[in-house]
Parts: structure tokens; sequence; C-alpha cells
């Protein structure tokens, strides 16, 4: 038996998961580190914590297992994506904190670019839009804020990376300095369509190309790990991708119009577009799925605020619920009544785009309880995952072939039966919900030939269970006309 270790570098936590080649995992560590806000909007991560705490949990996953290192084929790394590292190119020594993908720091460089008029070239060069999420702005703050940095860059002396080259630098003891497609297309400096840096781009942001890391397919030979950090032990690193577009790998979403959605605190969709990537002014983003050779897979990208937190909402604030998982007992007891909720709490995102909506309970009646608003809210997710999925299927001409779910509140009967109702599609759920550690898994195992390909893993996978629409057509418009309707009177409430 051989195995794989990935390694998940997420925002609050490190993870490392132990696979074996069935793809089942023998062992798992986790260690949460620090998060500093320094200021209101501000988030970051300490460099050094990141590689302690992930080079920690990889260890103790890897003593749990019990194997011998000589049965570790290979090494996948998965990653928090767009947080920005700068470091000394000789020391390997961080120059400042990592900027978080959360962190706003660097909103006013987003609306310069807005005004002088840049959006569409930039969405059309990297899917993206000007936002502080994405890496490029992050640089520029760094550059502007810490003495020297701009000149030490343009001189050499400095490198950039995303999690994952920060992780992968390490291993290798400062070998290699590189990142994957899917990472390389969060930072808003990677063109799409050459899948290259993009030089118009670093020009106009004044960003020297020699910082860079050098980018390379998601599943193949980055390095081997450096003796010191094993026990001797030198392991090939064969897979890097981003968090979502691993999970989007890790679902098995392969072909054109598969697609994943990520039920946590809000909902991460990404949909297999194929060879070409979709990019349309609606406010989905569109992204790297993954490359392996000659093979190119493009993603949209969609998000929602407020899913799982509208849970969360039912049991802090409500207090109607004992913990979230009950919320489905409270939803199948309710029966029928005409009550929507609409959480938000934040405002709208995609197709709304409405940040001074608020959240709004409708269609009381004398008779509404408290099990009617429970269902009413578990129902809101599956509403709000539909209009993401109509606009994707609208932008892109795709019909979703059916729903890959994974995420705490996929674990939801009533929800996924209710998703499945509302889409009319089948929802897969598999058996093993972590399908960001599965995707680099894979991409790391195929990297080193452990599967010979990628009908091996369909034979890996073990669903769970499968949903299927048990409502007609007429039930569906029904509840759309509702959900639209009280949508619409959420929408503009926080006055401007
Ligand atoms: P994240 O990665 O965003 O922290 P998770 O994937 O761990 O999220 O999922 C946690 C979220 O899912 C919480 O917001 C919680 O309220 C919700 N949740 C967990 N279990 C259930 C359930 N059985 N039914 C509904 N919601 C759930």
């Amino acid at each position: 038996m051989k195995y794989v270790l990935a390694l998940d570098q997420g925002t609050t936590s490190s993870r490392a998961l132990l696979f074996n080649e069935d793809g089942q995992i023998l062992s798992s560590a986790q260690r949460e580190f620090t998060q500093i806000y320094p200021m209101e909007g501000w988030v970051e991560h300490k460099p050094w914590e990141i590689w302690t705490s992930q080079i920690a949990v990889a260890r103790e996953a890897l003593e749990e297992g019990g194997i011998a290192l000589l049965d570790l084929a290979a090494i996948g790394i998965t990653n928090q994506r767009e947080t920005t590292i700068l470091w000394d190119r000789k020391t390997g020594e961080p120059l400042y904190n990592a900027i978080v993908w959360q962190c706003r720091r660097s909103a006013p460089y987003c609306e310069e670019l807005k005004k002088k008029g840049l959006t569409d070239f930039l969405r059309e060069r990297t899917g993206l839009v000007p936002d502080a999420y994405f890496s490029a702005t992050k640089i520029l703050w760094l550059f502007d804020h810490i003495p020297g940095l701009r000149e030490r860059a343009k001189a050499g002396e400095i490198v950039f990376g995303t999690v994952d080259s920060w992780i992968l630098w390490n291993l290798t003891r400062g070998e290699v300095h590189a990142t994957d497609v899917s990472n390389a297309s969060r930072t808003m400096l990677f063109n799409l369509d050459m899948l290259a840096w993009d030089k118009e781009i670093l020009e106009l942001l004044n960003i020297p190309q020699e910082i860079l890391p050098e980018v390379r397919d998601c599943s193949g030979f980055f390095g081997l790990t450096h003796p010191e950090i094993f026990g001797g032990a030198q392991i090939p690193i064969t897979g890097i991708a981003g968090d979502q577009q691993a999970a989007l790998f890790g679902q098995l979403c392969f072909d054109q119009g598969m697609t994943k959605n990520t039920y946590g605190t809000g909902c991460f969709m990404l949909m297999n577009t194929g060879a070409k990537p979709v990019i349309k002014n609606s406010g989905l983003l569109a992204t790297v799925g993954w490359k392996i050779g000659d093979e190119i897979c493009y993603a949209l990208e969609g998000s929602i605020f407020n899913a799982g937190a509208a849970v969360q909402w039912l049991r802090d604030e409500l207090g109607f619920i004992e913990d979230a998982p009950s919320s489905e007992h409270y939803a199948m007891m309710a029966g029928e009544s005409g009550v929507v909720v609409v959480p938000a709490f934040t405002g709208l995102g995609a197709p709304y785009w409405d940040m001074y909506a608020r959240g709004g309970i409708f269609g009381l009646t004398r008779g509404s309880r408290k099990e009617h608003l429970i269902k009413a809210t578990l129902e809101s997710i599956a509403f709000q995952s539909r209009d993401v999925l109509h606009l994707m299927q609208k932008d892109s001409g795709i019909e979703l072939k059916g729903l890959m779910v994974d995420g705490g509140a996929s674990a939801n009967n009533f929800l996924m039966q209710f998703q499945a109702d509302l889409l009319q599609k089948p929802i897969y759920r598999p058996k093993n919900l972590e399908s960001t550690a599965l995707g680099v898994c894979y991409l790391a195992g195929l990297g080193v030939g452990l599967w010979k390909d990628r009908e091996k893993l369909k034979g890996l996978k073990i669903e769970d269970r499968v949903f299927l629409p048990q409502k007609d057509c007429q039930w569906v418009e029904k509840k759309v006309d509702l959900w639209d309707r009280a949508v619409q009177r959420c929408l503009g409430w926080e006055e401007k």
C-alpha cells in the first residue's frame, strides 16, 4: 500500500490528512493558528506560524498513520487562496505578515483602478474584478508601506508567493519558487487565455516580474522535500491547487457542466466550464479549475455570503434550535406554510449585488410557528444557491448536469432534498466530505503515477446518498415566485 499526504492550509487552521491508495483517510491532524486584526477590516497571519503549524500537523498525521516514510508516495498542497506573502530570496525571512484574502486594506487601490476605467480590461484578462480579495493590490500596499520594498523587489532581492508557494519554498528549503495555475489565477496578475503572468498588468501596476513564482500544472513534479524535514526522506511534492479548485477536482467534476457547491458558513460554487473561460459582466468570477498536461479546465465561481451562518442565527440569536443539525428535524415536521426568510444580513451577492439589502421574514400568519421559520431559513440556502446556479447556466450557456455537494450543512437531508426539488436535478453527496484534501491527494497521486488515470479515481468514490427531485415544475414555480417577491422587498432596504 502507498500513501499520499494532503496538506490543507486553511484560513483558520492548518490540517494534514494521510490517504491510502484507495482514497481513504488513514489519519489526520489539525492546528489552529493566530488571527491578527490590527485594524477594522484588516486580517493578517504570521508566515512562520502558517509554516510551523502546517509542518507540525504533517508530522503528527504521519506518526498517527504509522506508515514507513518509504511508502509515502507523494505530498499535495491545497490552501487558502489569494493570501499574500513577501519574503527575502536569500534568507527566506518574511518581510511582513501574510495579508489574508479577507483583508480590506487595499480597497482604495481597487477604487483607483476602477476610476481609471480598468475594470473591463482586468476582467477580460484575469476573469476577476478589482477587489481587495485578490493578491495584486495587497502587493501594492506592501510596496507603498514597507520602506525599501519596491526597490528591493526591482533588485531581485525579494519574492512573492501565495500560501502554496510559501509552503513549497519551505518544504524544499528555498530550492523551488513555484505555484500552480489555479492559485496564480487568483492574483489578478495572471492572464487566463495565455496561462502566464500578464506583462501589461505587471507594467501597469509597476510590479517586477522577477518576484513572481514560476507557474506550473496542478499535477506533476514540483520538487523534493529537503531531507531534514521528514527524517532524511525526500518526498516528491506532485500536486498543488487552491482550496475551491481542489474541491472541484475532489468531487470528480471532470466534465463540462459539472458543478460543486460547498455548504459552509457561506456557499462556494464552482462550475466546470471546459476549455474556455466564461467572462461575463454578471458578477461571477472566471478562474482556472486546473491544468494537467494539455488539458485545461476553466471554472465559473460564485458565492453566497450567508448560508450556514443563517442556521447559526437560528441557534444563537433566536434560540430556536439547540444545534445546527436539529434544524433538520424541525423542518421535517413543519408542514407547508407561506413563510419566507431572506437572510440578507450583509446585503445580497450574485445575481442581485445589493449591499443595501437587509434580511426579512415574509408571509407570517397567526398560525406561524418557529418550525416554519426554521424550515424557511434552510430553504433560503437552497434558493440562494439556485439563483447563483441559474446565473452560471445563463452566463456559460451550459446546462447543469447534477450538483455535487459538501461542507457542514450538506449533512442536512431536508436541505439537500429541497435543493434537488428546486433545481429539478440530482444532488450527489459523497461519504467523504473532505473534498478539498481529497482533490489535492488525487492531483498529487496522479502526478506521481500512483493512479494511472482519472478513471481509476471514479472507482474510489463512495456515494453517501443521491437526492432525486420529487416535486413537479408547478411546485417549483410557486416556491420560486414567493422567494422572488420576498427578495424584491429586501433590496435597497438600508438607506444609502
Ligand atoms: P466553514 O468551513 O465555513 O466553517 P463548515 O463546512 O464547517 O463551514 O460548516 C459549518 C456551517 O454549517 C455552520 O454555519 C453550521 O451552522 C452549518 N451546519 C452544520 N451542520 C448543519 C446541519 N446539519 N444542518 C444545517 N446547517 C448545518
